[in-house]
């Protein structure tokens, strides 16, 4: 049998890429409910019709065992899957791979790779399953080093020890969802923590870029399951004690979670876990107007009901999802639990969405239009491939505000991102949006938007459009992401946003776990020297 290999330009597995008609039959359904057209139909692209720049090392024999210059190595590691990667790959642009891709089995490999990238003045950039859309693993790097080298984690993988009592596991951080929920299944316990990009991500990219799943308000950054870390860092391992909610001082964990690979390479890691949920009810609540749906859950969240899914989408966002003709907008609701049945929580909820005009007619303990939204949602990275090879410009971008600056937020940015697909296309675009996550305090808008291109010109119009939002996110409050991470292309408004003294004490602690500065250089510190990250 062989094995499946997953795309070294896009989405999942090379067996599932959408073909020319299917990926037509996508753009001519957006043409139809948006009026939006595509252009020439661009084909994917295959490798031996890309070149790659000659590689600028020689691998030492002693290291020959973990370090791949292959083509397909190369090629996989050069973009994650923002926009403008796409375009680029489908360009046949692969002009700044990677000099070699590195896989590690252990913390000590590791070291000696570290070593070795300190010898030949390489950048290293730490790679989880190579899911970012902020440019976080792209060997953009400035001029200061002579080479690039990934350190693929893929091969550090397994969920080494579960502790029963304490409900946590040892797991090693290249796992990805899928591998980490099998060990933890036969011990009849979950992690639970599902990013849309659950199947081809890894724990140690979530922890490092804080990602955010999907079925679990309250907490849903992975960052509160996080019990402890190893860490290999240029200057030595650093491990963090196992305790359930230490108060002694800053913590070390909250330093490493979110360090986007620029403070070190994260091995292994404590994960609370959870019973496997045994009790379930979903259900779809309807709204005539975004402000009440969004009144709603903040009623609920404030009321101390934390369901599974409180997730709010727009009216045209349900309908591009097939869920309706755009009628009603939509609240998502779930419980679960491993110990009770939920339905008694799930009518206390219902009943706090109805005080806010919320419509509900009971679907039993499985509400179908819910699962209509969740394959639309899952199936949603395969048809984007689709409409960006016939020439739509499709992507997201999503922020977090308080409920008490929603409204005038959620419209001002809808508004100016219209306005840019305008200066920036020449054409009016599609702009939707759903509040993915939600809080006592408030919720996590994530925009959707699609717009027609000129061939050719893909990157600066996105670029525009992009710009505009990203400005106005940080002009009205918000943050440059509540889930996607920083990454080389959020540097700009990331800067805008923390405190300057925090910038530099982070400057400081990167200084001391980093000292030649090769950690991913660009990412979350800036690259001083007036060469800093920005959109590709
Ligand atoms: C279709 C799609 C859906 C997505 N949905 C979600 C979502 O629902 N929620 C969400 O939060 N994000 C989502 N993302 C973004 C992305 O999946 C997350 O940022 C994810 O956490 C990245 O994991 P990865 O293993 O692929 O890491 P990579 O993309 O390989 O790396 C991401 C960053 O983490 C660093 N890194 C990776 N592994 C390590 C390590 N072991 N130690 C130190 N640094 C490391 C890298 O250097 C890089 O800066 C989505 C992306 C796509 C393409």
């Amino acid at each position: 049998m062989t094995k499946r290999r997953l795309k070294f330009w896009g989405w999942g597995y090379e067996d599932h890429t959408l073909s020319e008609n299917e990926s037509l039959n996508i753009a001519s359904r957006l043409k139809t409910l948006t009026g939006l057209e595509g252009n020439t139909y661009l084909t994917p692209p295959k490798l031996n019709e890309i070149s790659l720049p000659k590689t600028r090392i020689a691998v030492p024999n002693r290291l020959s065992h973990l370090v791949s210059q292959t083509d397909y190595d190369r090629a996989s590691h050069t973009y994650g899957k923002s926009y403008p990667d796409y375009i680029r790959a489908f360009n046949r642009d692969f002009s700044c791979s990677p000099d070699g891709v590195c896989f590690p089995e252990s913390a000590n490999d590791i070291l000696k790779l570290l070593e070795w990238g300190s010898e030949i003045n390489a950048a290293i950039i730490p790679f989880g399953c190579g899911s970012s859309v902020v440019g976080g693993i792209e060997p953009r790097v400035g001029k200061k080093f002579s080479s690039v080298i990934t350190i693929d984690m893929r091969k550090m993988n397994k969920v080494l020890e579960v502790d029963k009592i304490s409900r946590a596991a040892r797991i090693q951080a290249g796992a990805l969802g899928p591998q980490l929920e099998a060990g933890l299944k036969s011990n009849g316990l979950t992690l639970r923590h599902f990013p849309q990009s659950f199947e081809f991500s890894t724990l140690g990219g979530w922890i490092a870029t804080r990602s955010g799943g999907h079925f679990a308000t309250l907490y849903p950054h992975i960052d509160e399951l996080v019990e402890a870390l190893v860490t290999v860092t240029p200057n030595g391992i650093m491990e963090s004690r196992r305790l359930p909610g230490s108060g002694a001082g800053p913590s070390p964990d909250r330093l490493i979670i979110g360090s986007e690979g620029a403070l070190g390479l994260i091995t292994e890691a404590w994960m609370k876990v959870h019973s496997v949920p045994k009790y379930r009810k979903s259900a779809v609540v309807k709204f005539n107007d975004i402000g009440s749906a969004g009144k709603s859950i903040r009623a609920l969240l404030q009321a101390g009901l934390w369901p599974a899914n409180a997730r709010f989408v727009d009216s045209e966002e349900c309908r591009l999802a097939g869920v309706n003709d755009g009628e009603y907008h939509m609240v998502v609701l779930g419980f679960e639990s491993a110990k009770y049945p939920v339905n008694e929580l799930m009518d206390k909820a219902l009943e706090c969405m109805k005080d806010y005009g919320g419509n509900y007619k009971d679907a039993g303990d499985r509400d179908e239009t819910a699962d209509i939204w969740r394959n639309a949602f899952i199936n949603a990275p395969f048809k984007r491939e689709g409409l960006i090879a016939c020439g739509l410009m499709h992507d997201t971008f999503e922020t977090s505000i308080t409920w008490d600056k929603l409204a005038d937020f959620h419209n001002d940015i809808k508004q100016v991102t219209e306005k840019a697909i305008i200066q920036s296309t020449g054409k009016p675009g599609h702009v939707t949006c759903r509040f993915t996550h939600a809080y006592p305090d408030g919720t996590a808008p994530y925009f959707t938007f699609h717009a027609e291109t000129k061939r050719g010109h893909e990157i600066e119009q996105w670029r525009e459009i992009k710009t505009a939002a990203s400005n106005a996110l940080i002009r009205a409050g918000g943050t440059i992401t509540h889930h996607h991470a920083v990454g080389r292309d959020h540097m700009p408004w990331y800067a805008r946003q923390q405190p300057s003294l925090f910038n530099n004490s982070l400057g400081a602690v990167k200084k001391s776990l980093d000292p030649e500065s090769r950690l991913n250089p660009g990412v979350i510190i800036p690259l001083g020297n007036g060469n800093e990250s920005s959109l590709p």
